[in-house]
């Protein structure tokens, strides 16, 4: 609680009066802030900014969570939409009935995934559900194979999966699981590749990478190989600081799951299309999974869908089963919405049309090296990111284990600056993480590296008064 920000100064005005204390038990809120602040209410959207009640403009630093590749006003999608909602605004897609947009949309997907061949798309509506899915299909297909004690997954600590009991016992933060009962004692927790905070005297990122795969394999045997059935793993870890893997970490990694018949689960809600600088953070880091969540940019989040794509060895599986037993008993109202589908083509074809990836290529440059050339600041522990997605985290000393007073609110302190400035970002704690939406032009670039700027230095004047009191 000391961490979140307690300055209110930046929502004041038309934002207040009407909304304070108000109806919604608020996701990721803790009681105070709805008792004690003015929220900030976004009205509307428009590019990389969006607009709160009083009118004030904020460059959307993190694209809404991580979410709006294409930005806030892409009429292409609200058309899309628009259409759909016309011809069908529903359909579902269970007993073999289904939608045209649902039927092209898991086509596009298999075609666009090419970091291995990939045989099958099932729907949902989140990041979360995508996750969900996820456990029950593992444990559909050892079941199917007549392996029910090969059960188990393995995480990362400081992971992110979601928020559903599963999704969030599969996550690695302990506010996820803290009076909530979880995690589920089906899931373990491995190291998470943070070189920074994590590495030994002397160690080089790639003897980091093998004591990983070591230590996961020590856990594997540890637990019992026929007890563990899957692997799961973002390419870039997005909430729990932005942390892009250690050299050679996901191929020491496929080496160990592979080895003990583990299968591989990349959650790519974040990473996909285009945001690491590769269609797929899997492309990246040449993963080759047996199962990949998406969300979030598939319909760059004009309404919500989630995939999860499936191997053809577990899709063939899942198939002979599912003949012997009736039906694949498993799916949600809205999977395959057709609305939400017709978004996700549309968005797809953006980012093919205007070569995404590109685009994303040439903009980076400028938003990573902008950042990074802060790192020299006396509270900035660590800058990390790549592509379109970076961290700061904030340590005294510039190490990873001086970290600042947790009341202090270093890092709350400048979200709350930036927000003043008219910059939102992420702030977990003495993290501050950014993914700006693709279209982000150079000017708006150098706008955000402008008011980062001036709130560092407000920050660090803060740390400097904290420390002399
Ligand atoms: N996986 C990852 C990597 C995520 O970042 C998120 C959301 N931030 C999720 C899963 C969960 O997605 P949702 O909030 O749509 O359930």
């Amino acid at each position: 609680e000391a961490s979140l920000a307690k300055d209110d100064s930046a929502n004041e005005g038309k934002n207040g009066p009407g909304f304070k204390g108000h109806s919604m038990l608020a996701p990721f809120t803790a009681g105070w802030q709805t008792t004690d602040l003015h929220p900030l209410v976004i009205e509307k959207s428009e590019g990389s900014y969006v607009y709160d009640t009083n009118g004030k403009k904020y460059l959307d630093a993190l694209a809404g969570l991580w979410a709006t590749a294409l930005g806030g006003s892409e009429s292409r999608l609200v058309d899309a939409a628009m259409a759909q909602f016309k011809k069908l605004p529903f359909y579902h897609s269970f007993w073999n009935r289904t939608t045209l947009p649902s039927l092209e949309l898991a086509k596009e997907l298999l075609e666009m995934f090419t970091a291995r061949k990939m045989a099958k798309a099932f729907f949902v509506n989140s990041g979360s559900e995508a996750n969900d899915t996820q456990v029950k299909l593992v444990w559909y297909y050892n079941n199917a194979l007549g392996r029910p004690d090969k059960k188990k997954f393995i995480a990362r600590a400081k992971s992110y999966h979601g928020s559903t009991l599963i999704a969030a016992s599969l996550s690695g933060l302990p506010a996820l699981h803290q009076k909530f009962d979880l995690p589920a004692p089906f899931v373990l927790h491995t190291d998470c590749p943070h070189y920074w905070r994590h590495h030994l005297p002397g160690e080089t990122e790639e003897e980091f990478s093998t004591r990983l795969a070591n230590n996961l394999e020590q856990l594997i045997l540890k637990e019992g190989p026929d007890t563990i059935a899957a692997f799961i793993a973002e390419p870039v870890m997005g909430a729990g600081g932005v942390i892009p893997p250690p050299s050679t970490y996901f191929e020491k990694v496929q080496a160990v799951v592979k080895k003990y018949d583990i299968l591989f689960i990349a959650d790519e809600v974040i990473c996909a299309f285009g945001r690491v600088g590769t269609m797929f953070g899997c492309d990246k880091y040449n993963i080759k999974p047996d199962l990949v969540s998406l969300a979030k940019a598939l319909s760059s989040s004009y309404l919500p869908i989630g995939a999860v794509l499936v191997s053809p060895e577990i899709a063939e599986v899942i198939h002979t089963q599912s003949n012997k037993l009736g039906a694949f008993s498993h799916g949600f109202t809205y999977s395959g919405h057709p609305v939400s589908c017709a978004v996700a083509i549309e968005a797809l074809k953006i980012y093919k049309e205007r070569n995404i990836v590109d685009q994303v290529n040439k903009i980076s440059p400028r938003f990573q090296e902008g950042l990074k050339a802060y790192s020299d600041s006396p509270i900035i522990g660590e800058i990390r990111g790549t592509g379109l997605i970076l961290g700061t985290e904030f340590t005294d000393n510039k190490s990873p284990n001086d970290p600042f007073p947790p009341e202090w609110g270093v890092g709350a302190y400048f979200g709350a600056r930036c927000q003043k400035f008219g910059m939102l970002v992420r702030v977990a704690g003495d993290n501050i993480m950014m993914s700006p939406p693709y279209i982000i032009s150079p000017e708006e670039v150098d706008t955000l590296i402008r008011i980062y700027g001036e709130a560092l230095k407000e920050t660090e004047k803060r740390v400097q008064e904290l420390k002399s009191q």
